[in-house]
């Protein structure tokens, strides 16, 4: 980290210093960033020493889409984005929203900073979660989930990436959780073997990127949006089922912090297609031998093709296996 870095994007912003690159996706880049002491809003920065500032390129979007017409729902897309985010930012496991800036070049979506980061980077560090550790993360995760269907907003970009932790400082179990599938001895010398944590590290978990979320169904109405009299019966069921895209993306990430791989995979990816569409995914030996059946059971819960048969976001909160015990109390907080 240089401190006299200069970032191109810092010319079209005036009340934040860009300190850091810490994020990438397809069309941003996420910086950690300090708020200007003589910033016009900065009564609405005085609380946060750090923020992270999600830069949207207009030329990279743009030249996704080649057509006029798109450009201008390129635009829409970022406004729609920043609208979703500012609707669910009041929960305490969704990342608070802060300001929006636009300037000619650039969007900017400021942000509460995570300074644990993604997920995604612990399952690495780790190899797979504990039981613990993976009911304390998911419990959080549905919780977010909770919290924007409420609200008629689906997010339908659940993954490790776009799930962000607060690290906590001490970590209450130091004694490594072993599984007979890792022995140490020969993985060890590999050097390869990182085992899975009782549950230290991670602290609160909070969902974020609203790029991809939508409004589905008004709360005042409870109906679905748009003309509901002269919506196609296919589109009233997609509709009804569409929250049901989220609890999919939560099994998929329960499943892939219990055993550090996703349950989907192949590298072609007409057979990954294929493989999602049957809902073909086995609790792979050796690595689900030791984890418990309520586990499994709430994956399969998750995982079901059929989304009438699928958990829903209340279902899956009273899940036996999510409320074994406080998972909180486990981590002292
Ligand atoms: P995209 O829509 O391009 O995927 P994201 O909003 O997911 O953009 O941000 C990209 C990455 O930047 C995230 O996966 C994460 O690593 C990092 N990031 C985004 N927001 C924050 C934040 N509030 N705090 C810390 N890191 C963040
Ligand atoms: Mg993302």
């Amino acid at each position: 980290e240089d401190p006299e870095e200069i970032f191109p994007e810092q010319t079209e912003l005036e009340d934040f210093k860009l300190i850091a690159k810490i994020g990438e996706g397809a069309f941003s880049k996420v910086f950690r960033a300090i708020p200007e002491p003589h910033a016009a809003n900065s009564f609405l920065y005085r609380s946060f020493h750090h923020v992270a500032v999600k830069v949207i390129s207009k030329h990279d979007l743009n030249s996704s889409h080649k057509d006029s017409k798109s450009k201008a729902t390129s635009k829409e897309q970022v406004l729609k984005e920043v609208a979703i985010h500012r609707n669910v930012s009041a929960s305490e496991n969704v990342v608070a929203f802060v300001d929006f800036h636009e300037s000619e070049h650039y969007y900017f979506i400021v942000q509460e900073l995570l300074a644990g980061g993604e997920i995604f980077g612990e399952i690495v560090r780790l190899t797979y979660f504990s039981e613990d550790l993976s009911r304390h993360v998911i419990r959080q995760l549905a919780l977010a989930v909770k919290h924007m269907h409420a609200l008629g907003i689906v997010h339908r970009d659940i993954k490790p990436e776009n799930l962000l932790f607060e690290p906590v400082e001490f970590e209450p179990s130091p004694t490594p959780v072993l599984r007979k599938s890792d022995d140490p001895k020969t993985k060890q010398d590999e050097g390869v073997f990182k085992p899975g944590i009782g549950g230290g590290g991670i602290g609160v978990v909070k969902l974020a990127d609203f790029g991809l979320s939508k409004q589905i169904y008004s709360t005042n109405t409870k109906t679905p949006c748009g003309t509901v009299g002269y919506t196609a019966p296919e589109v009233v069921k997609d509709e009804r089922y569409s929250m049901k895209v989220d609890m999919w993306g939560i099994g998929c990430v329960l499943y892939t912090v219990l055993c550090g791989f996703p349950p989907f995979y192949d590298e072609k990816v007409d057979i990954l297609t294929e493989k999602i569409s049957k809902g073909e995914f086995t609790f792979l030996r050796p690595w689900w031998d030791e984890i418990s059946d309520g586990a499994k059971n709430a994956v399969k819960k998750l995982l079901e093709v059929n989304p009438a048969k699928r958990y829903d976001i209340d279902e899956f909160l009273a899940d036996p296996w999510l409320n074994q015990y406080d998972c909180t109390k486990h981590l002292g907080l």
